[in-house]
């Protein structure tokens, strides 16, 4: 039972939104987060953006602070309380 869970690879945007998971960010410096809109995420960039590549691109819209990044089940629970959030991404050159 505990194989299902660590085989379970989460590297990509792409294998994060296979799986189920939902994505949230939460800035420091504004205190302001909500989860991110997957579907159009990986469409945009691309189901093979990395998450450690994501979180250094990722910033606030508000203020364009630095985002911690939080996964969960989307189906364990509720969303959370917040408006989806709109993530600035950097695209790479
Ligand atoms: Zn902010």
């Amino acid at each position: 039972m505990a194989d299902k869970f660590t085989s379970v690879h989460l590297n990509t945007i792409g294998q994060l939104h296979e799986n189920g998971y939902a994505l949230r960010l939460d800035c420091k410096s504004c205190g302001r987060g909500a989860d991110v809109d997957l579907d159009s995420l990986v469409r945009r960039l691309g189901p093979d953006f990395t998450l450690p590549e994501f979180r250094r691109h990722a910033s606030c819209p508000h203020c364009g602070g630095a985002v911690s990044l939080t996964m969960r089940l989307a189906a364990a629970g509720t969303k959370p309380e917040g408006h989806p959030m709109a993530i600035r991404v950097k695209p790479r050159r």
